[in-house]
């Protein structure tokens, strides 16, 4: 008889399946709404689906170039550039990814080995720490303050070592949908200066910030872009999750390792949709303008659920907003969250599972990425707990 258990000896013993999947397969069997992965309700331009087909139909349906075609890597170079005043070379310092999950497991892989310590703050978007453990290393958690999510320095300060090689940023941040603030950069140049750490930064939610201080992307710093990898996904940006399509910028010496593991995790990605984003973010308004109507749905949302009894802070960041509901329910984030599916029709993901010990603050987290209607029948379901 085989011993599965032997013939497997796995590398992920403690991962199950994602919490996007349980809670989506959750909110399916029980017909309820679902504001727990975050996906928009609402089509993406259709301009844009028109340029993708433009360009199936035109024939581009073989490999893109390993790096990703050079039109689209020039347009990134030029929004960054504009925005963050950081020039990153279409050539050398940016790739093309299929989303950001693949870019961060490839600049995990390129560049974290066996006993490398990475700092990773939690809650923490999920894909960091298998990533950092099936290369070999080792997490090390700093807890983000849990009354506003803010970053403890002399925390991070006191346990960088010489075995650290990575700190992980995500900002805007999920779950939270807090955002770092140009003193947080401060005390991270700081910090990092003289030192051989990479800040692998996730800014998938670059364009979805509500302060009034605008972004803080590591490539406004010029001692932060120098170590880091810039992560981004158009997923986001432009309302298509399911495109999988993102980008790294980072300085040409660490693009160059980048890009010797990117080149046999996927070799290349979607060659059509690709031209089609060249082509479609030369009008600024595509991604400046999602700021405006992402703050727009975080006002109704909240406006909607006033009357409710959940306790929050409202998100200036991301397309999610916690909502505690300790006046509601003693009960664990992870059952209530499921008892808010099966019974009332509502799903969302309970903050714990962003711990890696669970840590219940009794707090949900909601995405408010949905038509207005999806929005006002969540709270009125919000709104009778
Ligand atoms: N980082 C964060 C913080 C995210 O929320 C997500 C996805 N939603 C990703 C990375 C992955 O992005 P993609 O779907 O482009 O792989
Ligand atoms: N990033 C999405 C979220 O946080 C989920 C993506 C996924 O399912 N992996 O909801």
């Amino acid at each position: 008889m085989i011993s599965y258990k032997n013939l497997i000896n796995s590398k992920l013993p403690n991962v199950g399946t994602t919490i996007f999947t349980t809670m989506g397969k959750l909110a399916q069997e029980n017909k309820a709404i679902n504001l727990s992965q975050g996906f928009p309700d609402f089509s993406c331009s259709d301009k844009l689906v028109e340029l993708v087909n433009h360009y199936m139909k035109s024939g581009f349906n073989q490999y893109a170039p390993m790096q990703g075609v050079l039109p689209l890597r020039e347009q990134i170079s030029i929004i960054v550039e504009g925005l963050y005043k950081t020039s990153y070379h279409p050539e050398t310092e940016i790739t093309i990814t299929a989303g950001a999950t693949q870019a961060i497991y490839t600049a995990i892989s390129a560049f974290v080995k066996e006993d490398d310590e990475v700092i990773v703050f939690e809650p923490a978007y999920d894909c960091y720490t298998p990533a950092i453990e099936m290369n070999g290393g080792t997490p090390i958690y700093i807890q983000l303050n849990p009354k506003d999510f803010s970053i403890d320095w002399n925390a991070v300060r006191k346990i960088i070592s010489h075995r650290t090689r990575m700190i992980i940023i995500n900002s805007p941040h999920n779950p939270s949908g807090t955002v770092l603030s140009v003193k947080d950069m401060a005390e991270l140049e700081k910090l990092t200066h003289d030192t051989d750490i990479i800040v692998l930064s996730d800014e998938v939610y670059e364009h979805m910030c509500f302060t009034a201080e605008p972004h803080q992307s590591v490539a406004r710093y010029k001692g932060l872009a120098d170590r880091s990898i810039l992560v981004s996904s158009f997923g986001k940006t432009v309302h298509t999750t399911g495109w999988k399509i993102g980008y790294v910028c980072a300085p040409a010496t660490l693009m160059a390792e980048f890009r010797k593991v990117h080149q046999f995790l996927v070799f290349a990605v979607n060659h059509p949709i690709q031209l089609a984003l060249a082509d479609f973010l030369k009008d600024k308004d595509t991604y400046l303008e999602v700021k405006s109507f992402y703050k727009q749905k975080s006002d109704y949302f909240i406006k909607l659920i006033k009357g409710s009894k959940f306790s929050y802070e409202q998100s200036t960041g991301t397309y999610f907003q916690l909502l505690k509901y300790n006046a509601i329910s003693d009960e664990k984030d992870v059952d209530f969250a499921i008892r808010l599916t099966k019974e009332h029709k509502l799903a969302s993901i309970p903050l714990s599972v962003f711990y890696h010990e669970n840590i219940d603050n009794k707090l949900l987290r909601f995405c408010f990425a949905k038509k207005d209607e999806t929005l006002e029948k969540a709270a009125e379901i919000l709104c009778k707990l």
